[in-house]
C-alpha cells in the first residue's frame, strides 16, 4: 500500500510530462521517428508487457536488469508477465513470431516506447523512462553496424547534444574467438578474486564479462589490468570490426575505442557501442547498442543476425539543458460577447477547424477584456470578435493581434478571409 500522503502522487521514480516540457517530448519523439523512417526503418509496436521468459532469455539471467530490476507480476491466470525493461528482445520476439525473418531482409524497425525498471531513482535514472530505438534484423554486414551507430549519433546531435561514441567489438562466443579470451579473463579474475569488491566476486563464475561494468572502485582498479577482448578477436571478427571503424571514419563519425565496453551475454556479438554526454553526472550514458547475432536463437528461432540501439530520451533532455521549444499556436481566437455571439462562436470555431484553421474559444464565460487576454496568451495571430453589432449585421471583426489592425468581414466569409 502506498503511504497515505503519497497515494495521490506519481509513483517513485516516475515523471509526469506536462506543458510546456511536453512540447519538447512530442518534438523529440517525432524527429526520431522521422529520421528513422527516412533511413528505411518502419514503426513497430509491441505489448507493454511480455511473458517473463522473453526477458529472462532475451536479456539474460545473469544481468542486473533481469535479477534486480524487472516489474514482474502474475496475471489472474497465474502467468508470469513483466513490464518491458528494454525493447530489443520484444521486437525480435515479434519479428520471429510473425516470420518477418523469412520475408524480405533486412527487417528494419524503430520504436519509441516507455520502459520500466525498478532502479534506485536519481537524476537521469527513473523507473519509467522513454527510449527510441532501431533494430536491423537479417544483415551481418559491417555497413549495417555503421548505419546504426551513425543514426544514433546523428539523432543525438540533432537534439543539441554532442555525443561521445565509445566503440568496441566483443567477438563471437566460439573458442576461436571470445571463448579463448574468456579462459584468459576467468584465469585473471580468479587470480585477483580477493581484490575485487565483495559484490562483484560472484560474477567471476556467473557472468565474468560483466565485471567490466562494475561501478565499484576496487573492481575498476583490478579490471584496469585485465586482458582485453580486442587482443583476442578471431580474424573474421577483426576484419568486421575494421570495416565498421572504416565506414564510420569515412562518414566523419569520430569514436573512442572502448576495449572494456561489454554486453556480457553469449548472444551479443561483435560491435558494442555506447553514447555518452556531459552534464549528467554519473548517469552519463545516453544510449547504447550492439550486435546480437545469437539473440534470435536464444528466443527459440533460427540463427538471424541483428544490430540495434536504444537511446534514453530522459537523459538526452537533461544533457540538452532541458530546453523549451516553440509550440504550435492556434491561428485564431474567437472572442464573443453576449449569448447569441457565444453560441455563434462555437459554430465559427468548428467551421474554421474544418477549413484547417487552428481555432480556440472562451470556455470560461469571461468578459471582453478577459477574452482578449486569453487571445493573446493563446499565441493566436488573429482574434475574431463577435459582439452585438456584428451579430445584428451578420459580420465579424478580424483583429491582427500583433498590429492591432481591424477589419470587418461578412460572418459567412471569415474562413475565406483567413485562408486567402
Ligand atoms: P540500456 O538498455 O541499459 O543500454 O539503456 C539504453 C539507454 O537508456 C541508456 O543509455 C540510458 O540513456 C537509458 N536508460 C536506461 N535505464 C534508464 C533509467 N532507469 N532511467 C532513464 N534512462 C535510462
Amino acid at each position: 500500500m502506498a503511504d497515505r500522503d503519497d497515494a495521490f502522487r506519481a509513483p517513485k521514480g516516475t515523471n509526469d510530462i506536462l506543458p510546456p516540457a511536453s512540447w519538447w517530448w512530442e518534438q523529440a519523439r517525432r524527429s526520431a521517428e522521422d529520421l528513422f523512417a527516412t533511413a528505411g526503418f518502419a514503426p513497430v509496436e509491441t505489448p507493454m508487457f511480455e511473458h517473463t521468459e522473453v526477458f529472462e532469455r532475451g536479456v539474460g539471467q545473469g544481468t542486473e536488469v533481469v535479477t534486480k530490476q524487472m516489474y514482474t507480476f502474475k496475471d489472474l491466470g497465474g502467468r508470469s508477465l513483466t513490464l518491458r525493461p528494454e525493447g530489443t528482445a520484444p521486437v525480435v520476439r515479434a519479428a520471429l513470431e510473425s516470420n518477418l525473418h523469412r520475408g524480405a531482409l533486412p527487417v528494419k524497425l524503430y520504436y519509441a516506447s516507455w520502459m520500466f525498471r525498478q532502479e534506485r531513482p536519481q537524476k537521469g535514472r527513473y523507473r519509467q523512462f522513454f527510449q527510441v530505438g532501431i533494430e536491423t534484423i537479417g544483415s551481418d554486414l559491417p555497413v549495417a553496424d555503421a548505419e546504426v551507430v551513425w543514426l544514433g549519433a546523428h539523432f543525438i546531435r540533432s537534439m543539441g547534444v554532442e555525443p561521445t561514441v565509445h566503440l568496441n567489438s566483443i567477438g563471437h562466443p566460439d573458442d576461436s574467438c571470445r571463448g579463448g579470451y574468456m579462459t584468459a579473463l576467468v584465469a585473471y579474475l580468479e587470480a585477483h578474486q580477493n581484490e575485487l569488491a565483495a559484490e562483484d566476486r560472484d560474477r567471476v563464475t556467473t557472468n565474468p564479462l560483466r565485471t567490466f561494468d562494475s561501478k565499484e572502485p576496487k573492481t575498476i582498479e583490478v579490471m584496469g589490468n585485465a586482458p582485453l577482448i580486442t587482443d583476442h578477436l578471431c580474424d573474421d571478427c577483426r576484419v568486421h570490426f575494421d570495416a565498421v571503424k572504416g565506414a564510420l571514419t569515412a562518414v566523419g563519425v569520430s569514436f573512442e575505442m572502448a576495449p572494456r565496453l561489454v554486453r556480457g551475454l553469449d548472444y551479443y556479438t561483435r560491435t558494442a557501442f555506447e553514447y555518452t554526454a556531459g552534464g549528467l553526472g554519473a548517469q552519463n550514458a545516453i544510449g547504447g547498442g550492439g550486435r546480437y547475432d545469437g539473440l534470435a536463437e536464444a528466443l527459440g528461432g533460427p540463427s538471424v543476425p541483428g544490430i540495434g540501439f536504444a537511446l534514453g530520451i530522459d537523459r538526452i533532455r537533461i544533457a540538452a539543458g532541458e530546453p523549451e521549444v516553440a509550440h504550435p499556436n492556434v491561428d485564431v481566437y474567437v472572442v464573443a460577447l453576449g449569448d447569441e455571439a457565444s453560441q455563434r462562436s462555437f459554430e465559427l470555431v468548428t467551421r474554421l477547424r474544418a477549413a484547417g484553421v487552428g481555432a480556440d474559444l472562451d470556455l470560461m464565460g469571461r468578459g471582453m477584456k478577459g477574452q482578449m487576454k486569453d487571445a493573446d496568451r493563446s499565441g493566436a495571430r488573429w482574434a475574431v470578435i463577435l459582439g452585438e453589432d456584428e451579430i445584428a449585421q451578420g459580420t465579424a471583426t478580424i483583429r491582427d493581434l500583433s498590429t492591432g489592425e481591424q477589419r470587418t468581414v461578412a460572418y459567412d466569409e471569415v474562413e475565406v478571409e483567413l485562408t486567402t
